[in-house]
């Protein structure tokens, strides 16, 4: 066999679950179709970790308590920011104390900790820059923050340094049934192997099960960065709920940013959406507004399908707007359930460790100087909004499992993310990615392969 474990897909789950397995004597590989791991996770500074006291659905509920639990420890090691701002979802009138009161009675049966209801006058006290209708909240202190696509980087960086072997840029195209294992079939090679986890999202190969098809619930997701004028105007995360079943929040980022988003069944135009977010973060007009992203969203059923295990292949089809939260149970769970149907065991010499790197713009100034000197290209800022530097950028090409496209630089580092939208360091950035890679600016994608940033040289700027 070529492999003991595939993990097909590298989204935060295949990256969580090629870290939990890279902690044992197990040979692993996993395959991605893009030029980068974690492609696919939402681009936006913050998500919310939440905490199951929202979902009616039991197992979402169990699973975003268990991955919340388990994320001081992770960002911790991982050295991935996240702040436990805690929340407040709040009713407006007497209809939606009602299902409030009915959301806190289920929490609490659930062994929710943490969380009370509280009255408009405690809600404004938490939030007294708040001045939307609010008759009662549930506040949870278990509610935070984080940068996701940080959190999938660590996985898989650790993932690497421990041995699991990264195949970007290779496509499955089946997965067929052999004595004893698996052959993996991509666009590149076939493998074969004793188990298979297969993360892919709506594919169905040879192997699956067709009366296992997920039913899908789309929404409408967007966000809406807002400028200075709006930082930490609240503490900590505020959501609405209404009768229609839309959900209006504001998120502080882990930058101190605040971000205002919308979930709807339409999809609404971008004024009314405004309108919308404006009750919650009050006086908004366009010129506040830095960046807008919308997105679909998903809320379908999480389901862990280890049906097929003894014969080795489990499948997680998982598209839910609380993902990332139940990413470190989810990954737990396979890799236990991967580990007592294969003979291996614990390594001795796993690295717990994520390799050090520097973040310039949260150093202070005789930090920042001590690392220049050892460095002179940490003293170079590229990205003038964000703070990024040259040794940042340099950093994240060179790091296990590093960046390959300007996607990759972005997600990284946060260059390009500021207010000028990389108008200032793009260029720059293409620059420093070809030098590095060896490749020529032209060649240089922003992610997938159709996607060059810089078409053509001008004959005539040969020379210069
Ligand atoms: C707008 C938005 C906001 C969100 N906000 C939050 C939040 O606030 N809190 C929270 O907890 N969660 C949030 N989520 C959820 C979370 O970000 C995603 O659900 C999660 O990142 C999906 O991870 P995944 O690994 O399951 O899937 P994916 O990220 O889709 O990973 C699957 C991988 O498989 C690869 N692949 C597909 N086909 C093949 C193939 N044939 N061969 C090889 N590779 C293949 C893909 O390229 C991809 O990299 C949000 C999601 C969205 C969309």
């Amino acid at each position: 066999m070529d492999y003991d474990v595939l993990i097909l897909g590298g989204g935060i789950i295949g990256c969580a679950a090629a870290y939990e397995l890279s902690k044992y004597s197990l040979n692993i590989a996993l395959i991605e179709k893009d030029y980068d791991i974690a492609d696919d996770v939402a681009l936006i500074n913050s998500a919310i970790v939440y905490d199951g006291i929202e979902s009616r659905d039991t197992l979402v509920a169990k699973l975003e308590r268990m991955g919340n639990e388990m994320f001081d420890d992770l960002s911790n090691k991982f050295n991935v920011p996240f702040k436990r701002t805690g929340g407040l979802i709040i009713a407006g009138n007497e209809n939606e104390e009602k299902a409030l009161i009915e959301m806190y009675e289920r929490a609490l049966k659930r062994g929710v900790l943490d969380i009370s209801l509280i009255d408009s006058k405690e809600i404004y006290e938490m939030e007294p820059n708040f001045n939307g209708k609010a008759v009662k909240a549930i506040h949870s202190k278990n509610l935070g923050v984080l940068c996701p696509y940080d959190l999938a980087i660590a996985y898989a960086e650790i993932a690497f340094d421990n041995g699991v072997n990264f195949k970007l840029n290779e496509e499955v195209i089946d997965i067929v049934k052999i004595s004893r294992g698996f052959r993996v079939e991509t666009n590149k090679n076939k493998f074969t192997c004793k188990m298979v986890i297969n993360t892919t999202p709506g594919k169905s190969y040879s192997i699956d099960n067709s009366d296992k098809t997920i039913q899908s619930n789309v929404f409408y997701q967007k966000y809406f960065m807002l400028d200075s004028t709006f930082k930490e105007i609240y503490s900590s995360i505020l959501f609405t709920i209404n009768e229609q079943g839309e959900r209006v929040y504001t998120v502080p980022s882990v930058q101190g940013n605040t971000i205002a988003a919308l979930n709807t069944k339409d999809n609404l135009k971008y004024n009314e959406a405004v309108n919308k977010v404006s009750n919650l973060v009050n006086g908004i007009v366009d010129d506040n507004i830095t960046n807008y992203y919308q997105a679909l969203s998903y809320k379908n059923d999480v389901l862990i399908d280890d049906s097929s295990v003894d014969k080795g292949y489990i499948k997680i089809s998982a598209k839910h707007y609380g993902e990332v939260t139940m990413t470190p149970a989810i990954a737990k769970i396979v890799c236990e359930t991967i580990v007592s149907n294969i003979k291996c065991t614990l390594k001795k010499d796993f690295n717990d460790k994520r390799r050090e790197f520097y973040r310039f713009r949260d150093l202070s100034n005789e930090e920042r100087n001590q690392l220049i000197q050892l460095d002179k290209r940490y003293g170079k800022v590229v990205c003038l909004c964000q703070l990024i530097t040259e040794g940042e950028i340099i950093e994240a090409i060179r790091r296990p499992l590093g960046a390959r496209t300007v996607e990759g630089i972005k997600r990284r580092t946060g260059a390009t993310l500021g207010s000028c939208q990389g108008s200032y360091c793009l260029n720059k950035i293409v620059s420093i990615l070809a030098r590095e890679t060896n490749k020529k600016i032209t060649d240089i994608v922003k992610d997938s392969k159709n996607s060059r940033i810089i078409l053509n040289r001008i004959k005539e700027f040969d020379g210069v």
